[in-house]
């Protein structure tokens, strides 16, 4: 057993899934196994649509490998990697027991997956310093290692901090840790960060497991395309646990398109004006009266801390800006995060923000 298959809940070490009637190795010209229609709906133009879907569509599959440079049995795509999480959550946490380690303030759903399966939550705050939100290794090892945590969630860039956590403190981790735990690495921003993936080490360390998604810089969220890849006996390992017809067969049509060269030639060169966009304006921020700290950022939003963050909040919202208020969030109280938009709509904000001194003098 690979080191990785070690760490599976052992009441699904034998387990088998769901076995569709896609999963079975038959081939013929009717098919009258799965009880769907022989008559294709009214609205389903293409006639496509009666079948189920493959579950792992090879096509689909071999795109995303190429594009996030894993083979295509290392990686298993589901619905946006929100259900990676939950998935990974389910396969190596017992419910109702074990652990996984988070970094606050980071992205919600590791906790929420946690919380719904029972699973203990085991936080090692993020630092804050001059420089940014830096991650504590050391910490989280010996978190990891005192509450016999299965899995460690690293969010690189990380959100809402942006920080980009640096590649060999994250192997040196997964080391530590080898018998342990997975290092999930969620890596949704990357594309912003033109920097190299973890997925570079999972063939040194196999229990390194990393997420990535259509979701943001390739402009596909209602599409609900997410990858999770790791280790090829976890990936199946994985498999078995998720529902039996994951991706909508609209979905990956349309996925299919966006990963062919003209469109991901697109998709880079948005991204590389957003990453202008979010030099210009954290250049820009600093100089408003009322914003106290910008931090750098490698993704596609700027966190702010403010002197009134509800006045900026409202002076935005009054000007018909939308922006993420993070002051629920851990060491995060007077901080709002804002999504790079196009040119004009970041000018909208800084002019909103300019006009009222972040708020302080908001209608
Ligand atoms: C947006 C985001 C995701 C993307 O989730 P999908 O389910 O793929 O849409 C994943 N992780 C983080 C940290 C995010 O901010």
């Amino acid at each position: 057993m690979s080191a990785p298959l070690s760490l599976l809940r052992e009441d699904l070490r034998d387990f088998a899934g769901y076995k569709s009637a896609r999963s079975e190795a038959l081939s013929g010209s009717v098919w009258l196994n799965a009880n769907e229609s022989a008559w294709a709906n009214a609205a389903d133009d293409a006639g496509t649509l009666r079948r189920y879907p493959d579950p792992q569509p090879p096509r689909l599959r071999a795109a995303l490998a190429a594009l996030y440079g894993c083979a295509p049995e290392q990686l298993l795509a589901g619905r946006g990697s929100d259900e990676g999480i939950d998935l990974l959550l389910r396969a190596f946490c017992r419910p109702g027991g074990d652990a996984i380690v988070t970094t606050p303030p980071t992205f919600g759903m590791y906790a929420v997956c946690a919380r719904l399966h029972g699973t203990r939550v085991v936080e090692v705050g993020l630092r804050d310093t001059p420089e940014g939100f830096v991650c504590d290794f050391e910490a989280i090892a010996r978190a990891a290692e005192q509450t016999a945590a299965k899995l460690v969630f690293l969010c690189s860039p990380g959100n809402p901090s942006g920080t980009l956590l640096p590649l060999d403190a994250i192997a040196a981790l997964a080391q530590r840790l080898s018998e342990r735990a997975l290092v999930v690495v969620d890596e949704a921003y990357l594309e912003y960060a033109q920097a190299p993936s973890a997925v570079g080490l999972i063939a040194s360390q196999p229990n390194v497991v990393v997420l990535r998604t259509l979701s943001k810089a390739h402009a596909l969220a209602a599409a609900r395309i997410g990858s999770t890849i790791a280790d090829a006996a976890l990936i199946a390992a994985l498999q078995r646990c998720q529902a039996p017809y994951p991706l909508a067969e609209p979905c990956v049509a349309l996925a299919l398109r966006a990963l062919d060269a003209g469109a991901r030639a697109l998709s880079e060169a948005n991204a590389a004006a957003c990453v202008l966009e979010r030099e210009r304006l954290y250049a820009a921020l600093p100089a408003v009266r009322g914003i106290r700290q910008v931090y750098p950022s490698q993704a596609n939003f700027l966190l702010a801390r403010f002197e009134r963050a509800q006045s900026a909040f409202d002076a935005l919202l009054a000007a018909g800006v939308v922006v993420r208020d993070m002051r629920a969030a851990p060491q995060l109280g007077d901080a709002l995060r804002i999504s790079l938009g196009t040119a004009e709509q970041n000018a909208r904000v800084l002019e909103t923000l300019a006009r009222t001194d972040a708020g302080e003098r908001a209608a």
